[in-house]
């Protein structure tokens, strides 16, 4: 797929090669979604993107909204007015997005309503592997998991088929690989669009403690009637392979790996696989277990399956030997793996051991590669100038409170300014409640659109409680970590006319006493704030704003500019200060001197400043720049 519009104009019957994510964008297509909210995180992201691009020309209602609670608000909104609307979200968005689910569940939705989660099993680009299957049965709530872009397609068509009937938001769960995987998808033809009608009784939509009293009950009685209405036909099916006496129970991409596994090791197993999550079918399932003396329930992170078979199993009396996580055959951590599931299978199954499968020996060593900011980042500015000014202020042993975004790499050499991280906007939440604990100085760094999406109200209690914080705000433009979409803060230019909010003016409206404005790119200017910053009593904010460094990139190259920086070895010491404190990528060490690679050096030329290189050995190539 060459560009996104190929989503909206292909015709119906047409193939594509999809990523679940541009896969589940055909199908709002398809099922005629008409309004769709998020805030961007991996691994839905693509599907912002996508919409970002097409939402126009497809007739989509799209924000990207300040965070996940206001994205399923936004889409909650849309849904009383009649639209059909669709929120997703990152696993932990949903976290910030529960409280309005957990009440939305009570209300009942007007138009058809999907909500989703796509998990990140091992934790790729994540703070946790939480297994969002179980907010299913907090929220009493329906689910539904697809287990490739073709399904993600389909089963999102027909989860708003069940949320129109059902008058309920339906949860529809992902993980990274059924988000991130590729396959080929069969388009359909998009339903043609429809304004509901939305029931408007008074107080249908009221979460007063009275009508809550009645919609629990409505909420049980919606769920009793989903069990009962047969959409296990539309979401699982049975695989007999074989009539085996062991068979296995799994969803998701546990089903991938256990297809492929099986057929490794060819060993035909019968398989019951469910794409509804929440409820679970009872009687396809007390079919299996009936039919078989042993199964075998595969899933992801949590046994949430294993347990709502197990409590059937018992229920219904059935002398079914039942494995999974809770008896440690499967462990309860990371996505599966198709070796360790193989190695499982082949205990369980007493089959010998594959000495094919065991581990390959390269014969070297493959060097370390953890991840780093990008060469010409503004926030290795920040950072350097913020460690330096502790340094020259002999601050002892200072608690950095860090947060959610690439700014989170500040954690690793040769900055390490992260002592503790924990979720969006908890960086200064974490940094004011030190306050009274401890002497310590406190650092806390936070970007702009984590600080839009939930480091307002840390910044407030901050300034409430008389913290004595320094709070670097840094200021790239956009969401930077996900793809660079626009945040609340992002230039009116950048974001199709929408009003750009300052993040000075919300920062002085707080009450903040010390703000500066830094450009961290000038290291002389960006040492003298942080070391006056840091000299301040009470809350001192510093907004390091510089664009993210892939935007200049993308528009110098656009414009034929190519600045290129390299070492002149005649000036070079070798004293490494250049590598040990700055440590930008496009730099290596040859023969005992730093040399650039221009093929990734970015021309930012902070590393050109007496700062990081005493000997003024860093300059600018004037072929590279001729040359442009
Ligand atoms: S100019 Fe220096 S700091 Fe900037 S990208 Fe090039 S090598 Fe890195
Ligand atoms: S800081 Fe300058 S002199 Fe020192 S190693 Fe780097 S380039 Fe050479």
């Amino acid at each position: 797929m060459s560009s996104y519009r190929e989503l909206v104009t292909q015709q119906p019957g047409s193939n594509a090669f999809l990523l679940g994510n541009e896969a589940i964008v055909r199908g709002l297509l398809e099922a005629g979604v008409e309004a769709a909210s998020t805030y961007p995180g991996t691994p839905s992201s693509e599907i912002g993107d996508a919409l970002f691009e097409i939402a126009e020309e497809a007739g989509i209602r799209f924000e990207f909204s300040v965070n996940e609670k206001v994205a399923v608000e936004t889409a909650f909104a849309a849904s009383l007015s009649g639209l059909k609307s669709f929120v997703f979200m990152k696993h932990v968005g949903l976290n910030v997005a529960s409280d309005a689910v957990m009440s939305i569940a009570y209300t009942g939705v007007g138009a058809p309503m999907v909500i989703m989660t796509a998990d990140d099993p091992s934790m790729f680009s994540s703070q946790n592997e939480q297994d969002n299957r179980i907010y299913a049965g907090l929220s009493h709530l329906p689910m539904v998991e697809p287990s490739d872009p073709q399904e993600a397609k389909d089963f999102l068509i027909s989860a708003f088929d069940m949320s129109e009937r059902e008058k309920l938001p339906v949860l529809f769960r992902t993980t990274t690989r059924t988000s991130h995987m590729r396959s080929t998808v069969t388009f359909g033809s998009p339903r043609q669009r429809t304004r509901y009608e939305v029931l408007n009784d008074p107080g249908m939509f009221v979460t007063l403690p009275s009508n809550s009293y009645k919609f629990k009950e409505k909420l049980i009685e919606r769920m009793g009637k989903i069990a009962a209405a047969g959409y296990e036909k539309v979401f699982n099916s049975t695989i007999v392979n074989s009539g085996s006496n062991t068979g296995i129970v799994c969803s998701g991409e546990a089903y991938n790996v256990i297809s492929d596994v099986l057929t490794e090791i060819a060993q035909p197993l019968d398989i019951l696989k469910l794409g509804l999550i929440n409820p679970l079918s009872e009687g396809m399932i007390v079919d299996f277990l009936s039919t078989h003396k042993t199964v075998l329930v595969a899933e992801e992170v949590d046994p949430v399956i294993e347990s709502g078979i197990r409590a059937i199993s018992q229920k219904n009396g059935l002398a079914v030997t039942i494995l999974g996580k809770l008896d440690g055959t499967f462990p309860m951590s990371y996505e599966m793996s198709p070796s360790a599931t193989e190695k499982i299978l082949r205990k369980m199954l007493h089959l010998e051991r594959n000495e094919n499968s065991e581990k390959i020996t390269l014969g070297y060593s493959v060097p370390p590669r953890p991840p780093v900011l990008c060469p010409g980042c503004p926030h290795r500015g920040t950072y350097f100038a913020v460690k330096r000014a502790v340094k020259m202020l002999r601050i002892d042993n200072p608690i950095y409170s860090s947060d959610i975004g690439c700014y989170s790499l500040g954690d690793y050499e040769p900055f390490k300014e992260a002592t503790v991280m924990l979720s969006m906007g908890s960086s200064i939440g974490v940094a004011s409640g030190f306050r009274g604990a401890t002497d310590r100085r406190i650092i806390s760094f936070i970007g702009d659109s984590t600080f839009f999406h939930s480091g307002i109200p840390g910044l407030i209690n901050a300034v409430h409680n008389r913290s004595r914080i320094l709070f670097v705000i840094m200021d790239n433009d956009v969401t930077a970590m996900t793809g660079r979409q626009p945040n609340p803060g992002t230039p009116a230019n950048l974001m199709g006319g929408l009003r750009s909010i300052s993040i000075v003016d919300l920062v002085k409206s707080i009450g903040v006493d010390f703000i500066r404005e830094i450009d961290p790119y000038d290291l002389r200017e960006s040492l003298a704030a942080s070391m006056e910053a840091l000299r301040h009593e009470g809350v001192s904010v510093i907004i390091a704003k510089r664009e993210c460094a892939i935007i200049r990139d993308n528009r110098n190259r656009k414009a034929g500019i190519s600045e290129k920086y390299k070492v002149n070895p005649d000036k070079c010491s070798g004293c490494m200060n250049c590598v040990t404190t700055f440590s930008c990528p496009a730099m290596s060490i040859s023969n005992g001197k730093v040399t650039i690679d221009p093929a990734l050096c970015d021309g930012c030329g902070v590393c050109a400043q007496p700062y990081v290189c005493p000997f003024n050995a860093i300059q600018i190539d004037e072929v590279s720049a001729n040359a442009a």
